[in-house]
C-alpha cells in the first residue's frame, strides 16, 4: 500500500530524514521507532507533503505522492493525526468530528458518518453535544483518531496517540487501533510506548539519527532486548 524509497527530509540545512526506505502492506500495523530526535515525526511529515523541502519516491496505493499538496494525498485516502491533536476550542465532540469532512464531496453524508463512527469509539458516542473541550487528554486523542476516520481513510498515519494519556485509555485505545484494522485500515504508528506498540504491530522500523537502522517482525523485535535498549530507550 505504501512504498517509500531513499526518502529524505530537511529542515532548512538540517537534513533530518536520511535515505529511508520502507513499506507498509494493505491491513498491517507497522510501527516506527526510536529515541527522541530520531526523525520519526518528520518522517510521518514528510509523507503527508507538511515538508518544504525532500526528495525520495513515495508511492501510495500505485499513485507517486511526492510533488503533491497535503490535500491531494488526504483526497487519494492517507490520513495524518499529528502529536498535538488540535481539537477545535469553542466547538462540540459532533462539530470536531463534521470537520473531518469539511474538505470532502461527501460533506452530506457526515451526520451518517458520526453515527458509524460513534459505534467504533463508544466514549465519544455518549459526548456528541459535549464542549469537546471537556474531554479528557485522552478522550480529546480518541477525537483527533476519530476526525480523521470521518473521510474514510485507506492508510493512517499516527504520531505519538498515546503520549500523555491515562493508562486506562491508552489501552482503549490500542485495542481501538486493532478494530480499525481489523475494519481494514491500514496503520502506521509511532509510539514511545514500545511494548504497546510492538504488542498489536506486524512489524517495525527502528530509526536512528535519521536512518532505518533495523527492521522486523513485532513478535521478534519484542523478545529483542538489546535492540530496545540500544534504540528505544528515551
Ligand atoms: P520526538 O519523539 O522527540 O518527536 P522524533 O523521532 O519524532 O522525536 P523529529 O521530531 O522528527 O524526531 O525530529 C528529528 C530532528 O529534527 C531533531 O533533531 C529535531 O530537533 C529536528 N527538528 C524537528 N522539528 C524541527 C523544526 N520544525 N525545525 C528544525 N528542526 C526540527
Amino acid at each position: 500500500m505504501l512504498e517509500v524509497r531513499n526518502l529524505n527530509a530537511w529542515y532548512d540545512r538540517s537534513h533530518v530524514v536520511q535515505d529511508i526506505s520502507f513499506e507498509v502492506h494493505a491491513g498491517e500495523i507497522v510501527t516506527l521507532m526510536g529515541r527522541n530526535g530520531a526523525g520519526k515525526t518528520t518522517t510521518l511529515r514528510t509523507l503527508m507533503g507538511l515538508l518544504a523541502r525532500s526528495s525520495g519516491a513515495i508511492r501510495f496505493d500505485g499513485q507517486e505522492l511526492q510533488g503533491r499538496p497535503a490535500h491531494v494525498r488526504y483526497h487519494l485516502g492517507l490520513a495524518y493525526v499529528p502529536e498535538d491533536r488540535r481539537i477545535v476550542t469553542g466547538l462540540t465532540v459532533r462539530e470536531n468530528l463534521q470537520l473531518g469532512l469539511i474538505a470532502s464531496s461527501r460533506r452530506g453524508e457526515s451526520d451518517a458518518m458520526i453515527d458509524e463512527i460513534a459505534e467504533t469509539f463508544p466514549r465519544l458516542k455518549e459526548r456528541l453535544a459535549q464542549d469537546a473541550t471537556s474531554l479528557s487528554g485522552g478522550e480529546q486523542q480518541m477525537l483527533a483518531i476519530a476526525r480523521a476516520m470521518m473521510a474514510r481513510p485507506r492508510m493512517i498515519l499516527l504520531d505519538e496517540p498515546s503520549e500523555g494519556i491515562m493508562p486506562l485509555l491508552v489501552h482503549e485505545m490500542f485495542v481501538l487501533f486493532s478494530r480499525l484494522k481489523d475494519q481494514g485500515t491500514t496503520i502506521l504508528l509511532v509510539e514511545q510506548n514500545v511494548e504497546r506498540a510492538l504488542g498489536i504491530s506486524d512489524r517495525a522500523y527502528i530509526l536512528d539519527q535519521g536512518r532505518v537502522v533495523h527492521t522486523g517482525g513485532a513478535a521478534a523485535l519484542l523478545a529483542d532486548e538489546d535492540i530496545q535498549n540500544r534504540y528505544c530507550a528515551v
